[in-house]
């Protein structure tokens, strides 16, 4: 390791690296319940010549390295579960290339969140991307690589649905360009090439470290508006969701349910975002919406709460703080979510089963869901706040995210960004032509088996 090393300094620098017991200690967790685990050395590239250099070493070496960017995913999948080097990605956070025109943006994979927000606001403020509600220090690559989704998301689909290609350092050092950038100069998709990015998507960087990626961008209009749809009754959701986002002019819709304040305890609350480019325009979409529920408004069943537009603000804030302020509840920044992926036709159930969970473990909870496309599937969301001092408070989390887990399968759907106990859940029931396709891609990407070991082992 020593020889390692200080190789890895001669690539990087010795500034950037470190092997220093805080800083491992810092590396081997996560906001989530997953125990730590130590990395033996941190490193921070500049470039993508830099990573190739550093794959290859670690190669030689049979060095385990985990890429990283925000490491917020919750969920440990940047924990380096069989030691060896962590690859924080945070120096390489330019923004590359904004094309108004069509409509993308192409940026290095460790660019957060928040700097591309910023970036856009400063110099092309009628676009916007799909912001997820994580940190504004959660990057675009780490993001994107778990199949995040935002605040465009009822619009255009999963985050990865927004990709327009990517730059890849595969297992062996070498460098791949991925989508349209493949053949053009202009990274504006991934058709009509065979598809290669999946093998980097919903990966946990098991399979390569993604170096530069396209992002679609989508318009910032001038005016814009929330509108809250509540009811009580659970078996009604998939309808709402249905009903509303069969207008079309809905660009984010999320669900929330949570015991406090207790006014909201036992209300089902749909988001329905939406923007316009005159005030005209955001009367006639905020008709439609009340159209498309009129019948379940005339049946006194569900209706439109009332907002003051100072709370509508709070409503529309990219990213919320609501949530960030829910995982920090119990104080002591413990926080972990199960997002199962799932369709709209089990928001009843899912709704239940956090309610039965929640009460059983007696933890913290907030449970709702984001609406994926036009209906077409929920990343449906059970929070569980605890305080990291507390390791009682710790396990009634972890425990109620384990019966989570196998409850999301049960009920025909898949946890989302899943720590490597609930992948081996996942794996247990996957298709055995699919489980083995996956183990034939990962040993011929990676036959070393550097690739953030512990995660998605197929074999
Ligand atoms: C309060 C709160 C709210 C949240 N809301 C949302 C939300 O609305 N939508 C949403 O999608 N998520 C949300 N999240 C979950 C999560 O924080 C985000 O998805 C986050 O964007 C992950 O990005 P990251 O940079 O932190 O990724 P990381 O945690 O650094 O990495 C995630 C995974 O990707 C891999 N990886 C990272 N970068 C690369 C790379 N360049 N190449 C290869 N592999 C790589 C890592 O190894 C890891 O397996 C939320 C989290 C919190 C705490």
């Amino acid at each position: 390791m020593r020889q390692f090393i200080e190789q890895l300094k001669r690539i990087v620098g010795e500034a950037f690296v470190s092997d220093a017991a805080e800083e491992r200690f810092i590396y081997s967790r996560d906001q989530g319940t997953m125990p730590p685990s130590d990395p033996d050395v941190v490193a921070m590239p500049a470039d993508a010549a830099q990573i190739q250099a550093i794959v290859r070493l670690a190669g030689q070496h049979k060095v385990p390295v985990v890429p990283m960017g925000g490491g917020l995913v919750l969920s440990g999948l940047t924990r380096p579960l069989k030691g060896g080097l962590v690859l924080d990605l945070k120096r390489m956070n330019r923004v590359l290339e904004v094309n108004a025109l069509c409509r993308y943006a192409v940026v290095e994979a460790g660019c957060s969140e928040g700097m591309l927000q910023a970036y856009l606001k400063k110099h092309h403020p009628d676009l916007k991307h799909s912001m997820p509600d994580a940190p504004p220090i959660a990057t675009v690559g780490g993001n994107m690589l778990i199949h995040g989704s935002g605040h465009m998301s009822a619009w255009a689909g999963y985050h990865t649905d927004q990709l327009g290609g990517l730059e890849v350092v595969l297992p062996d050092g070498e460098l791949a360009r991925l989508g349209t950038c493949a053949v053009s100069p202009e990274w504006f998709g991934r058709a009509p090439l065979p598809d290669l990015a999946g093998l980097f998507l919903g990966w946990a960087g098991a399979t390569g470290v993604v170096t530069k990626l396209a992002i679609k961008l989508f318009p910032r209009r001038p005016f814009n508006d929330v509108r809250i749809f509540v009811c009580e009754d659970a078996e009604l959701g998939a309808q709402v969701i249905n009903k509303l986002t069969g207008v079309g002019v809905i660009e984010d819709m999320t669900a929330w349910m949570t015991p406090v304040p207790a006014w909201a305890n036992g209300l089902i609350n749909f988001n329905a975002v939406y923007s316009a480019n005159s005030k005209e325009e955001l009367t006639w979409k905020r008709e439609l919406l009340s159209a498309a529920v009129g019948d379940l408004i005339k049946q006194r069943v569900g209706g439109f709460m009332m907002l003051p537009p100072p709370m509508k603000k709070n409503f529309m804030e990219e990213p919320a703080s609501n949530l960030a302020k829910f995982a920090d509840v119990k104080k002591g920044g413990g926080f972990e979510y199960v997002g199962a992926i799932m369709p709209i036709d089990r928001f009843a159930q899912a709704y239940r089963t956090g309610l039965e969970v929640a009460e059983r473990h007696d933890v913290a909870y907030s449970l709702g869901c984001r609406v994926i496309g036009q209906g077409h599937a929920m990343m449906f969301f059970y929070a569980y706040a605890f305080n990291r001092a507390d390791q009682a408070d710790i396990a009634r989390a972890q425990a109620a995210l384990e019966e989570t887990n196998l409850a999301a399968l049960d009920m025909g759907g898949i946890p989302w960004k899943a720590e490597a106990p609930a992948q081996k859940q996942i794996m247990a029931r996957m298709d055995p032509g699919a489980l083995a396709l996956m183990g034939r891609v990962r040993a011929m990407l990676d036959p070393a088996g550097i690739m953030n070991p512990g995660n998605w082992e197929a074999m």
